[in-house]
């Protein structure tokens, strides 16, 4: 399977901006190749254009939150099926930014999951401990804790869940310039992925990626650990310069 080399733009950019991006990003994928599954996440009244603007087996559009019911009276919420109507393909469930601004708590997330799902969206699963937990030592506890409130919740127990992408975010990396051992990140994710492969056998499919603070210079050291498959990047991917070199040292 292809690394994953993921563009959460978070609340930036403008039409001209996603517009230059992906026509960039897609000359570069036809160019030079990479066997690398790039998503751009960019805000929601941008995705149809993103899509559109992406042409490259490789390139994929995605939104960075979804609704947690089908439709109706939510105002200000964007469905799972919208996404995909708009050309979406990824979603991204669960972001500490959420979490922290909007409420999304355990139920909420659990049925986000079973939307993106049903309207055949792959999730892109954030979880990632805070820095008072770090400094303890509870990374593992914490990120348990998180996979199972949600995986192993009862809306979610009938629902198979073809592919997940599980987004390592330690919450005090984000956008910080701080981040973890790549080797300490390695053995967590050994950890959790004997907890998803014996307890979440709804769950198909699943690649770890890592998430906070990635670089050209930092990226390297994390994607050269087994279970580490690709990078959720923030501030890196708002341009080009800076995240083509993540797309490069991916395909290596
Ligand atoms: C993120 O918001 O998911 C993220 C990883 O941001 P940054 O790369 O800026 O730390």
């Amino acid at each position: 399977m292809n690394p994953f080399v993921l563009a959460n733009w978070k609340m930036n950019g403008s039409k001209n901006d996603i517009e230059r991006y992906c026509d960039e990003l897609t000359a570069y994928f036809h160019r030079l190749e990479p066997h690398v599954t790039c998503v751009v996440f960019p805000p929601f009244p941008y995705i149809a254009l993103s899509n559109q603007k992406l042409q490259h087996q490789f390139l994929f559009s995605g939104a960075q939150d979804c609704a947690a019911s089908a439709k109706g009276a939510f105002t200000g919420d964007v469905a799972a099926s919208m996404i995909r109507d708009c050309g979406g393909k990824y979603v991204i469930i669960g972001h500490s930014e959420r979490r922290q601004y909007h409420h999304a708590e355990n139920t909420m997330l659990a049925d986000k999951l079973k939307q993106a799902t049903k309207a055949g969206l792959t999730p892109v699963f954030c979880f990632g401990e805070s820095l008072e937990e770090y400094n303890q030592g509870q990374q593992m506890q914490t990120c348990a804790k998180q996979l199972e409130a949600v995986f192993k919740h009862p809306h979610l127990q009938d629902t198979p869940l073809k592919r997940v992408i599980l987004a390592y975010e330690p919450v005090w990396a984000i956008g910080s310039g701080l981040t973890p051992n790549p080797i300490d990140v390695q053995n967590l994710l050994e950890g959790l992925n004997d907890q998803v492969l014996e307890n979440y056998t709804q769950i198909e499919e699943f690649s770890f990626v890592y998430g906070g603070s990635v670089n050209e210079a930092n990226f390297q050291g994390f994607i050269s650990q087994p279970l580490i498959k690709g990078a959720l990047v923030g501030g890196a991917s708002l341009k080009t310069e800076t995240f083509i070199p993540l797309i490069e040292i991916a395909n290596q």
